[in-house]
């Protein structure tokens, strides 16, 4: 690889749907378009047909204002809407509501950010509330013949826009800013980004002497890694042959797994935009984001603060706990039957996380409950089984659901704490190793050879520690008698 390797600056753009809202942003259909018949969840108003009018919901304010403080923006005292005019079958107004942050045109909220577990600053510039498109379906067969079919059912709900300042400079800071993002939203319970679609990232990247690439398309967090990833190859490659990186738009095609050239440009696009008349300014009073910022719930930065404290983790391990709000929320439930948070938080974020991701699982699919962990870190505190025994009992409760005890009955991994069993076949190796008993009074190997018999002879059940205990005592014992 060249040795003048350009640094990378990496930006986004994310459009999140607020989830939680019953209606679409400027009138009262349904929002809960998913798994309904295409263009069922419309009205004139989404549709945009003559006489028809937009009224703003004020949910979507209350949501994006408690988006805006968990994102340490400052919100806008007044703000308007604005026409941004293009013609596409994806919007049947050929305008889309938004905000405008040129001319007069102030956003939601700006000078946002979010702080990575380095404790890196990542600037996010502005935030705007917007109404989503419809959406294409490019695969429809109409009559045998392949079409583009429109659904307008998503056309109107209610999106936030975020843009970051281009402060990450490779791809994992963008998956870890993307990952935090959606916990916050998740801890809000304004968004829910487990939803197919409700948050979509776009991306910008450039590595110094070239111009600014855009990725389009990427349609999970782990995606936006790869398509970077393949960004960052590709203009280096380039660049390494002499040849230039030129401004363009492409196309994240995530079953090659390449970028694709959409439309190289030579300047922004010019969407004409002009105010909304149809719907009036929106003044944001002092006393509405007190009583927001009251009523916001805990935050995962705040959790993670908590979980260190109160159960005596690592800083690395509570922020690993609230990457994702249903981790969280599992160790917190787990912690409800057991009484070690630290054997619970290790088994969460060492050996599950280990598992989902070696299989591309999702906890929420998992068969077993916070009870089971609950009751496997518990039998490890009260060495009721080996380690080894407690992951083999740990990849059988992932497997088949049962309980960690009725395991380890079924398959005879309880430590043996029973001495006069452990004494008798601790009396059964010294009887058949008559010269190891003898050498081991002298020699270390000797004891470990004896330790390593009873072992074998128990098959794991039996604490090494005891047994390491029983045969000194005997050696010991032994030693005195003679
Ligand atoms: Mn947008």
């Amino acid at each position: 690889m060249s040795e003048e390797i350009g640094k990378v600056k990496i930006g986004l753009e994310v459009h999140c749907q607020l989830t939680s809202l019953q209606t679409k942003l400027f009138c009262n259909t349904d929002s809960n378009y998913r798994g309904k018949l295409p263009n069922t969840t419309i009205c004139p108003v989404c549709m945009g047909t003559p006489g028809s009018l937009p009224v703003m919901n004020r949910k979507a304010v209350h949501c994006a204002a408690m988006v805006a403080l968990a994102l340490n923006f400052k919100i806008s005292k007044r703000m308007f809407f604005f026409r941004k005019n293009y013609f596409y079958p994806d919007m049947s107004k050929n305008f889309q509501i938004t905000q405008y942050d040129r001319a007069g045109g102030v956003p939601f909220a700006t000078d946002g950010s979010i702080i990575l577990d380095s404790g890196k600053k990542i600037k996010i510039g502005r935030m705007h509330l917007e109404e989503d498109p419809a959406k294409l379906n490019y695969d429809g067969t109409i009559d045998s013949s392949t079409q583009t079919l429109v659904d307008y059912n998503r056309a109107g709900i209610a999106l936030i826009e975020i843009v970051t300042d281009p402060d990450m400079t490779n791809p994992k800071e963008a998956r870890e800013f993307l990952n935090k993002l959606s916990s916050i939203l998740e801890h809000l319970g304004v968004s829910n980004p487990s939803l197919e679609g409700s948050v979509r990232c776009d991306a910008n990247i450039s590595l110094t002497g070239g111009r600014r690439v855009e990725v389009k398309n990427i349609s999970s967090f782990k995606e936006v890694e790869r398509a970077l990833n393949f960004e960052i190859t590709r203009q280096k490659s380039l660049t390494s042959k002499g040849i230039t990186i030129v401004q363009e738009t492409r196309h994240w095609d995530d079953i090659r797994r390449i970028t694709i050239s959409l439309r190289v440009k030579e300047e922004e696009q010019d969407y004409r935009y002009f105010p909304e008349a149809d719907l009036p300014p929106i003044i944001i009073e002092k006393q509405f984001i007190d009583n927001v910022a009251k009523e916001m719930p805990e935050l995962p930065i705040e959790r993670a603060k908590r979980f260190q404290k109160e159960n005596h983790l690592s800083q690395e391990t509570s922020q690993l706990l609230v990457r994702e709000k249903i981790l969280a929320d599992f160790f917190e439930d787990t912690l409800k039957s057991s009484k070690d948070a630290r054997e619970v938080a290790s088994w969460l974020t060492v050996d599950l996380q280990a598992y989902l991701n070696e299989r591309g699982e999702d906890l929420k699919y998992l068969k077993t409950t916070p009870k089971h962990f609950a009751e496997l870190s518990d039998m490890v505190h009260n060495s009721e089984v080996s380690r080894i025994s407690a992951k083999t009992i740990f990849l059988d409760m992932l497997k088949t659901g049962r309980m960690p005890r009725q395991i380890a009955q079924s398959k005879d991994l309880k430590i043996i704490t029973d001495s006069s069993f452990v004494e008798n076949i601790v009396k059964k190796v010294f009887n058949d190793n008559p010269k190891a008993v003898e050498d081991a009074t002298r020699d270390e190997k000797a004891i470990n050879f004896l330790i390593g018999q009873i072992m074998r002879q128990s098959r794991g059940q039996v604490n090494p520690a005891t047994a390491h205990r029983i045969v000194n005592e005997k050696l010991f014992g032994a030693k005195k008698s003679k």
